[in-house]
């Protein structure tokens, strides 16, 4: 796989690093567990829509376009690091914001909202939840075109085959980094959304015939909807990259139980992982993405998924902001959903 042939922009310096977890790996008495440290990337501040945007935002400067037009849901980091990469390069940018919980969107609160104010977004319009947001975009990108501006659309996440290719970058990452340590990596766990985090990495192991399974955890959706999601996903960054062959389906494999009752909402086993990462090793998860993910992976070796001597990596896909926006539920005081 060659990705210099697509125009990237760069907004992290290196590699993000891939950390061992001892305590949490000694306390869950299975296998060592790793995390790769993508909330360090770059942009204000990274995870993993930094990745994306690096190839989206450079198609977007290529063709001219002088606004970043995107959409998520109310705390939406994907928002927040656009808006982000907007303000570096010099764009104007314009979120949609679509209420998934009614009323949950506070101009004035804190976690991403107080970010989207801070950075300048253009506007944010806030659309109930249901609303077709693809349409909406469109619409304000005609709203633009026809005051002379031109506005670049980024689907929601940014998933679409050119975003997906951060990832299809994160998985040479990660090769080059275990060959560099000597750590072979037995499975990789990921939080899978809107699949372009997903769905990148399963291409890109895949084109590198790594041969390293990689599992999902659904934060909004069960295997039966996030599977054929991602998979499509895989098959369109894998054509974009012209690799051959046909990608096989049960490469695509997520694990279903742990966002509910609802995304973004919390629930106890969520709580229960990110007051462990943060006691046993210091590392903040956020209450929607990271926190829900690495329940899932304890669920995992509680389970017996893993042999002992196995090395599991983890990606931290980032969504700091969120958990300030969310401390009582996080410190336990809020009564929360099995
Ligand atoms: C968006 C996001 C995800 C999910 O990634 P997708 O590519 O949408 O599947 C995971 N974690 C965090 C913190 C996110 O913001």
């Amino acid at each position: 796989m060659d990705l210099s042939r697509f125009p990237r922009r760069r907004y992290t310096q290196g590699a993000t690093p891939i950390e061992h977890l001892p305590n949490l790996s000694r306390a869950l008495g299975g296998p060592n567990i790793f995390m790769k440290r993508d909330d360090m990337l770059g942009l204000f501040p990274g995870g993993n829509k930094t990745r994306k945007l690096e190839f989206l935002v450079a198609d977007a400067l290529a063709q001219g376009c002088d606004t970043l037009i995107t959409c998520g849901a109310v705390q939406s980091n994907h928002c927040r690091i656009t808006l982000s990469a907007a303000a570096k390069e010099g764009l104007k940018c314009r979120l949609l914001l679509e209420e998934r919980v009614a009323n949950s969107f506070d101009a004035h609160g804190n976690g991403n909202h107080f970010m989207f104010e801070l950075m300048g977004a253009e506007t944010i319009d806030v659309f109930p939840g249901g609303t077709d947001m693809t349409a909406a975009m469109q619409r304000t990108a005609d709203a633009l075109a026809a005051e002379g501006r031109k506005g670049y659309i980024i689907p929601g996440g940014g998933s679409n085959a050119l975003g997906a290719l951060g990832y299809v970058a994160c998985a040479l990452e990660i090769l080059a980094q275990s060959f560099e340590s000597g750590v072979h990596y037995d499975c990789i766990v990921v939080g899978s959304g809107s699949s372009g985090t997903h769905g990148g990495l399963v291409a890109g192991l895949w084109g590198a015939n790594a041969q390293i399974p990689v599992i999902g955890i659904g934060v909004s959706r069960d295997p039966d909807l996030q599977e054929p999601l991602v998979y499509k996903e895989a098959l369109a960054t894998a054509e974009l990259l012209g690799l051959r062959g046909a990608l096989p389906r049960d490469a695509v494999r997520s694990i279903g139980g742990y966002w509910q009752p609802k995304y973004s909402l919390p629930n106890r086993r969520m709580v229960e992982a990110v007051q462990m990462l943060a006691r046993l090793e210091a590392v903040p998860l956020d209450p929607t993405y990271t926190g829900k993910a690495m329940a899932g992976l304890i669920g995992l070796v509680r389970a017996g998924e893993f042999k002992p001597s196995d090395k599991v990596l983890f990606i931290h896909t980032g969504g700091l902001p969120s958990l300030f926006a969310s401390t009582e539920v996080v410190l336990g005081h809020t009564s929360v959903p099995d």
